[in-house]
């Protein structure tokens, strides 16, 4: 199996149909810091991380949820204490 073989065979196993133009479908990358997809300060490393157009999916057609958009979702819950929705589906 030679590098291209390989690369398509990666592709499919992920169910990358059509892989994401920056990570090339793997779903990782490599940021010149080690803000990562932090953005911000970081330091001079190159770090992997994820993929801050497809979100790991490798798939530039079917991104999975923004690690950022998570991060949010996170921060608003940890900092509501009277959230409406906490157990509301436990019986
Ligand atoms: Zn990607």
């Amino acid at each position: 199996m030679n590098t291209e073989e390989l690369y398509e065979t990666i592709c499919e196993w992920r169910g990358v149909e059509t892989p994401c133009p920056t990570c090339g479908g793997l779903g990782v990358r490599t940021y010149p810091t080690t803000s990562t997809w932090h953005s911000g300060i970081g330091g001079m490393t190159p770090t992997n991380g994820v993929c801050n157009k497809c979100w790991g999916s490798g798939d530039a057609y079917k991104p999975w949820p923004s690690h950022r958009l998570l991060l949010r979702l996170h921060n608003e819950k940890a900092t509501s204490t009277d959230s409406p929705d906490t157990d509301t589906h436990s019986s």
